[in-house]
């Protein structure tokens, strides 16, 4: 396995790849069974895996957790290659953002709600650095975990709005035995938040249960978010339904409409979200 901290040696590495399809799986490191579904799956799919970790400042707002985000390269590299990783790009900020930057790519859609409402400017920085990222690997494919369905979306419609050459693949959710998402922030939260935490997503197969046995929209979100805040102890920052993959809020449940429900709660050190995608 390749290691490459600096772009030149992707494009010298990418350059000599010709005849085989590569597979892109651009994440922020602290691997888990998670991140290394993703490759696992590029590698049956692909000839050549290509790995990054970013701790992509520019998706981080005032306050955030950028600086506690949990990182431990090491055992990332080691992980990596177990899960097929045939190069991991590991650049700085001063390699991704030599000068700041001239211009951007403002999201217009599909951020009036979930994250894009409570983290403004969160998903500008995310397709810039998905942007940089795809001119240097240069990818066929790229997966992107359900998990951050938000984010994949975005990026799917991105790629689409700008004729990016990649295909974009998502991948379902690995969770914790107990149902909680993982998740590299899951480190940050105390003992017994870690305990309570489960029931995010226990809430949220409970919520999507009723309303498909026909329960009021509008009343299955209040009941869930309040459940949430009394199992977790967490400040509920949203709970929410809207259609999939358009992100367009949705006040009811339509046969045959692919709906996501959706939801990031703060706990003391940590803001988590998880997601439930179902069709009526
Ligand atoms: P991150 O390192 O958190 O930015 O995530 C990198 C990629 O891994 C993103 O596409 C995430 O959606 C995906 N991912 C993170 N957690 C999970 C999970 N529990 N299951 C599946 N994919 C995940």
């Amino acid at each position: 396995m390749i290691t490459a901290r600096r772009t030149e040696e992707v494009r010298r590495t990418r350059s000599r790849i010709v005849n085989q399809t590569i597979g892109f799986v651009p994440t922020m490191g602290f691997l888990h069974e998670g991140h290394l579904s993703l490759i696992r799956r590029a590698k049956q799919d692909c000839g050549f895996v290509v790995v990054s970790i970013f701790v992509n400042p520019l998706q981080f707002g005032a306050g955030e957790d950028y600086d506690t985000y949990p990182r431990n390269e090491k055992n990332d590299l080691n992980l990596a290659q177990e899960a097929g990783a045939d190069l991991v790009f590991l650049p700085g900020p001063d390699e991704m953002y030599p000068k700041p930057m001239s211009s951007s790519i403002r999201v217009e859609k599909g951020t009036d709600i979930l994250c894009g409402a409570s983290r403004p400017g969160h998903f500008d920085g995310v397709v810039a650095v998905v942007t940089k990222l795809f001119n240097i690997v240069q990818p066929d494919f790229a997966y992107f975990g359900q998990k951050d369905a938000q984010q994949a979306a975005i990026i799917e419609t991105m790629v689409q709005d700008y004729h990016i050459p990649v295909t974009i693949v998502t991948s379902p959710t690995v969770r914790e035995p107990d149902g909680l998402a993982k998740s590299s922030r899951n480190v940050n939260l105390t003992a017994e938040e870690r305990k309570k935490a489960p029931a995010v997503y226990r809430s949220l197969e409970a919520a999507v249960d009723q309303m498909l046995s026909g329960e009021d929209v509008k009343d299955v979100l209040a009941v869930c978010s309040s459940r949430i805040a009394a199992e977790t102890g967490g400040q509920v920052d949203y709970v929410e339904l809207c259609t999939w993959p358009e992100l367009k809020r949705a006040g009811q449940v339509k046969a045959g409409e692919p709906l996501l429900l959706a939801c990031a709660v703060r706990f003391s050190k940590v803001r988590l979200i998880d997601n439930i995608i179902f069709t009526a």
